[in-house]
């Protein structure tokens, strides 16, 4: 239906939250550093990321459906005090 023929160009993930798929650039990565969720704007630090949108409702989402023990493969509860300060400080 949407089409998807241009689409190569931008990678995509799914965002944990509302589970819909949307260019890696309109998502936000993070990843978990000893059971800290992180908000890596720039795509710099290792390890596994996860993606979510900027939006507190997303990311609310996520942490509803235990999406990031999921995407760590970790048993949390991984703290996501940080992404939400990140976000709530207009990053997006
Ligand atoms: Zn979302």
């Amino acid at each position: 239906m949407s089409g998807r023929t241009h689409a190569r160009a931008c990678p995509e993930r799914t965002c944990l939250g509302c589970r819909e798929r949307a260019a890696k650039g309109d998502l936000l990565r993070i990843v978990a550093i000893e059971g800290e969720c992180v908000p890596d704007p720039r795509g710099t630090l290792p390890g596994r990321g996860a993606y979510v949108h900027r939006t507190l409702v997303c990311l609310d989402l996520a942490v509803r459906r235990r999406a990031f023990p999921r995407a760590y493969r970790g048993r949390g509860p991984f703290d996501t005090a940080d992404v939400r300060r990140f976000i709530e400080g207009g990053a997006g």
